[in-house]
């Protein structure tokens, strides 16, 4: 009898830190977790993986699957049951913008159709994992926390910080207190918000860092504490609806340096972008014949975006308040409306108003309401 009662808890506990496999590609649809339903306890949120790729799980002969990375986390049960699935197997900058989208409508599908989940951990490879996180602080509309994870070695070098960053990311997601805060990046115990986190370091692990403002909490041995929160619009909040949108427009970033040439900017506006980032040297002048290149982008139309290439500021409305009439000048060689294409990126890295820019062109072309949400978002 003993023995039978011994056997069934070691069932039971097998059954209880089993990771859950939901949907191996991303199109197909997740099918309930059945087990993951009847055995956790209440207060075990189901916290779901969705694996993109990266270094996280890039190690030598072959890239560790979803289901491995759940399966290195140890003691996962005391904070969430795991589930998984496999979105791609890329490093960061080969996943396409449209697999950004799909991404993007997978992550809002899975919280409609599944509302016990409590929160979903995204891994990424770190190069581009900021503007990824951005994004879907954009574009994932839910108050449940998105928490994009990745790690600076891979799993076949000593010290691969991955299944701690994993781990960590998996509690998060699982915090009542992650609710509401929008797309947070967890690395090397620290939670950032996807807005504000910059990559500052090629190979440093402690490279995710919010310049200026600091981290939002930290991820302990004891709790995951949260010392601040974003105030700006973030996925529940946010207008942008992507399930119809097929293609995100293209939109260029041209950095300012001593002597740099217009004929970049004209290039980008002639290759068809819509909107272009101007990654300033300072609080948005340009160098040699830029300033022609811009004009001859805003005369095609183009939303020209000024940011700051210094890595924290807040570029203002310059020459033409979004929206309002610009005072005459008879030496300008663009018209009011013209004039009107150029917009603030307000505190922004270049890259970040990037990704806004994207978002924002699928809902509008209006200066002034693009304006408006580089202020709101
Ligand atoms: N090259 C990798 C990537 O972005 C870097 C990383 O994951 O750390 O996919």
């Amino acid at each position: 009898m003993r023995a039978r009662v011994g056997g069934l808890i070691v069932l039971l506990i097998g059954l209880f830190c089993t990771p859950v496999r939901v949907g191996a590609q991303a199109a197909s649809p997740a099918s309930p977790p059945p087990n993951a339903r009847a055995q956790a306890p209440a207060s075990v949120p189901r916290v779901r993986l969705v694996a993109t790729g990266g270094t996280i799980s890039n190690k030598v002969g072959g890239r560790l699957t979803a289901e491995e990375l759940v399966s290195s986390m140890p003691g996962i049960e005391r904070y969430a049951r795991p589930e998984f699935e496999q979105y791609t197997n890329l490093a960061s900058g080969e996943l396409t913008l449209d697999q950004w989208l799909g991404l993007a409508k997978r992550l809002n599908e899975i919280f409609k159709t599944e509302p016990d989940i409590a929160g979903l951990v995204v891994t990424s490879g770190t190069d581009t994992l900021e503007e990824l996180a951005y994004f879907l602080n954009l574009t994932v509309r839910s108050e449940k926390p998105v928490v994009v994870v990745g790690s600076m070695r891979n799993p076949s070098t000593l010290g691969y910080e991955g299944a701690a960053n994993l781990l960590e990311g998996f509690r998060v997601a699982a915090s009542p207190d992650a609710r509401g805060k929008g797309a947070l990046v967890v690395l090397n115990d620290e939670i950032n918000a996807a807005r504000e986190v910059t990559k500052t370091d090629a190979l440093r692990l402690s490279t995710f860092q919010t310049r200026g403002y600091g981290v939002l909490g930290v991820v302990d041995a004891d709790r995951v504490v949260f010392y601040r929160e974003p105030v700006k619009r973030r996925m529940a909040q946010s207008e942008f609806d992507v399930s119809a949108v097929a293609h995100l427009p293209r939109v260029d970033v041209i950095m300012v340096y001593q002597g740099a040439d217009g004929d970049l900017i004209k290039a980008a506006a002639d290759a068809g972008a819509q909107g272009i980032v101007i990654a300033a040297a300072g609080a948005g002048a340009t160098s040699g014949t830029q300033r022609d290149g811009e004009n001859a982008a805003v005369k095609k139309g183009v939303i020209l975006v000024t940011t700051t290439r210094t890595g924290s500021g807040r570029i203002a409305p310059r020459r033409a308040p979004a929206g309002a009439q610009a005072p005459a000048n008879p030496n300008n060689p663009l018209t009011p409306d013209e004039q009107r294409r150029f917009v603030a990126g307000e505190d922004l890295s270049p890259v970040k108003a990037r990704v806004l820019l994207m978002v924002a062109l699928t809902k509008t072309h209006d200066p002034a309401e693009i304006q408006r949400i580089f202020s709101e978002y």
